[in-house]
């Protein structure tokens, strides 16, 4: 029999949590697009699978615990030092090893709403109180009213941009006021998960940002442009004593040699130029898709990022049930929206009759 009840009781703020809602996954063969989870659809790259075969004959000693040639050269893209580098199982937990690292209990950590769904989450593990502000009507963060609702026990910011699952980023203008409004005990974390899909010229530099701001992390993925989400690599930018505190909260041995060697390998120039070629046929589908969509009346978010929202609202679950049967699996956030992520060109074109068919 499965054993079901404990008699050790849950942690309230764990007990009440919602689940993480994955993405659902697609049957080999079954025909159906997956778009729903803000993938790479492009394979990896050769001499990234053959860095990863090599390093599959390692896999009985643990790996590096601290990364020392990934972070090595994170920092020599970034242009931080390797001390300002922290590298850990997806960017997602790097932000639960943040949060773990810097709030008391009864602290409050702060982020827009609607946003990526795992603040939430990471925020009641950490022991803290959520305090949301709503996105605006097209889906950016309103940091004014963010700046206004900090109050003494506001620990910690998020700012997702572009923000999941909304599109849009954050401009150079609105955060340099906010960070001068924010008290520089608070600490602002920069979640740049998308940051390779942006095109905006306003956006700005957040390296610049952090070097100028001591309460600054910016939180980084090789999930997304990289196309490594299966093998878990994230990384925080952090000054260095913050860094320091975030790398001894963090799970030891959590980024697995293979998944060091595969991020390492597509940091090398070829791999890292033929990537971000990809990003930017990426971008062009993104451009194809909101202009086509638009051709269609719809009137949508400015996206940043490898993926469209639509505020569908009570229309949700019945718009995504419609989007499974024909074949397209799409993220749905049940009464508020439908977040779809750009494809390959053909799931593009089948996800756009889709579309039309909502209208
Ligand atoms: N931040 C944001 C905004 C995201 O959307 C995601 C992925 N859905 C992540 C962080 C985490 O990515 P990973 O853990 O794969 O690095």
């Amino acid at each position: 029999t499965t054993p079901e009840n404990t008699t050790v009781p849950l942690r309230a703020a764990v007990a009440a949590l919602p689940a993480y809602v994955p993405g659902a996954r697609v049957a080999p063969g079954s025909g159906a697009w997956k778009l729903s989870s803000n993938e790479n659809p492009y394979p990896p790259l050769e001499s990234v699978r053959e860095v990863i075969a090599r390093a599959s004959g390692e896999v009985n000693r643990y790996p590096d615990m601290y990364a020392t040639e990934l972070v090595g050269a994170i920092a020599d893209h970034v242009g931080l030092a390797p001390a300002n580098v922290v590298v850990g199982t997806g960017s997602v937990s790097v932000l639960g090893h943040v949060l773990q690292t810097v709030v008391e209990p009864g602290d409050e950590v702060m982020y827009a709403w609607r946003s990526f769904e795992a603040y939430p989450i990471y925020a009641a593990v950490a022991g803290a109180t959520s305090v949301t502000v709503p996105v605006t009507a097209d889906g950016r963060h309103d940091l004014p009213a963010m700046a206004a609702a900090v109050t003494p026990r506001t620990k910690v910011v998020l700012v997702c941009t572009p923000n999941n699952p909304t599109g849009p980023a954050v401009h150079a203008g609105e955060l340099a006021t906010f960070l001068a409004e924010v008290p520089r005990e608070v600490l602002v974390v920069i979640d740049e998960a998308y940051l390779e899909f942006v095109r905006d010229p306003e956006v700005p530099d957040a390296v610049a940002l952090l070097r100028a701001h001591p309460n600054v992390v910016v939180l980084r993925t090789f999930s997304k442009a990289y196309g490594l989400a299966g093998l878990r690599v994230g990384y925080a930018l952090a000054p260095t004593e913050l860094a320091s505190g975030i790398r001894s909260a963090s799970t030891p041995f959590g980024v697995s040699g293979i998944a060091q060697q595969a991020a390492l390998a597509s940091l090398a120039p070829g791999a890292q130029a033929e990537l971000m070629e990809r990003v930017d046929a990426l971008v062009a589908e993104r451009n194809r898709v909101v202009e086509a969509l638009r051709d269609q009346g719809w009137e949508l978010p400015e996206t940043q990022a490898n993926f469209v929202w639509f505020g569908l609202g009570d229309a949700t679950t019945d718009r995504a049930r419609e989007a499974t049967e024909a074949g397209i699996l799409v993220r749905p956030f049940a009464g508020d929206g439908i977040r779809v992520s750009i494809g390959e060109p053909e799931a593009n074109d089948a996800f756009l009759k889709v579309a039309a068919a909502w209208r």
